[in-house]
C-alpha cells in the first residue's frame, strides 16, 4: 500500500518544460539550439520551441513572425539563412534543430506550430513538420501543441499516435478528449477561471500543462495541484522546488 501510494506519487510528480529552451543564462538566444542544448543540460524533462514555414516551405525555429523586420511566412529560405540570433547563431531550421535533438539524453521536444495565414499553410506546415519528426526518428519523443484549432486537428488526423495539447484555452477538457487531444496547455488564469477544469481533464486521463510561469507562488500552487508539466522561463528555480 505504502509503495503504491508512493508510485502514485512518483507518477504525479510535476515536469519541467522549459519555455523556448532554457536561454535564460549563459547568453543563449530564445529557440536557439544552444537553449535547447542548455535545457538538455540541466535535465529539464522538456523543452518547448516554435516553428514558422518560409514562403517557400522550409520549416524555421523561431517565436516572432517576423525576423529582422522579415514576415517568416512571406519571405524564402534564402532571404533568412544569415539572419543571426541575439547569441551569434543562425536562425535555425527544424532539421537542424531535430538533429541536435536526436544526439539529447534527457530532454523531450515540445513543438509548438504557429498559426499560419490560410489553412493552406497550417495544412502544408503540419505535413512538413511530421515528415521531419519522423524523418529524425524523434516521433516518441515529440509532443505538439499550437494555438491554432486547425493544426491540432490535422496533427491528429495525420499522426493518430501524435501526443497533441492545445493551447489556446477556449475548449473544456471533455471537447479536448471528444477531438482526441493528449492532453492540454493553458494559461495558468484559465485554471482560476474554470477552477473545476485540472480535475476534469485528469479525470479524462488527459495531461496538463500549465504557461508561463515565472513566479515561484505560482509554480507551488500548480505543483501542489498536480499539473503534468509547468512551461517557465526558470527552469532551474522550478527544478530546485521539485527536489
Ligand atoms: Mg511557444
Amino acid at each position: 500500500m505504502a509503495l503504491l501510494a508512493m508510485a502514485d506519487m512518483a507518477m504525479a510528480q510535476t515536469k519541467v518544460i522549459a519555455h523556448r529552451g532554457y536561454w535564460n543564462d549563459k547568453g543563449a538566444a530564445q529557440n536557439s539550439i544552444q537553449s535547447l542544448q542548455q535545457a538538455n543540460a540541466i535535465k529539464a524533462y522538456g523543452s518547448e520551441f516554435d516553428v514558422y514555414l518560409t514562403a517557400d516551405g522550409v520549416a524555421v525555429v523561431n517565436h516572432d513572425a517576423k525576423i529582422a523586420g522579415l514576415d517568416i511566412e512571406q519571405s524564402t529560405y534564402a532571404q533568412l539563412k544569415d539572419l543571426t540570433l541575439s547569441n551569434g547563431e543562425k536562425l535555425p531550421t527544424l532539421a537542424q534543430y531535430l538533429q541536435t535533438a536526436a544526439q539529447l539524453k534527457n530532454t523531450r521536444l515540445v513543438l509548438e506550430i504557429k498559426p499560419h495565414q490560410s489553412e493552406d499553410r497550417e495544412n502544408l506546415a503540419v505535413k512538413t513538420v511530421l515528415e521531419l519528426v519522423k524523418k529524425h526518428k524523434l516521433q516518441q519523443k515529440t509532443d505538439y501543441i499550437s494555438f491554432s484549432h486547425n493544426i491540432c486537428k490535422q496533427l491528429i488526423a495525420l499522426d493518430a499516435k501524435a501526443r497533441v495539447a492545445y493551447l489556446k484555452g477556449d475548449l473544456s477538457p471533455t471537447q479536448l478528449k471528444d477531438e482526441h487531444f493528449y492532453g492540454l496547455d493553458y494559461h495558468y488564469s484559465i485554471f482560476d477561471k474554470h477552477p473545476d477544469w485540472m480535475k476534469e481533464a485528469k479525470t479524462l486521463g488527459l495531461t496538463v500543462n500549465v504557461w508561463t510561469v515565472n513566479d515561484q507562488a505560482v509554480m507551488t500552487r500548480f505543483i501542489e495541484q498536480g499539473a503534468d508539466f509547468i512551461t517557465t522561463d526558470q527552469p532551474e528555480l522550478l527544478l530546485s522546488l521539485l527536489k
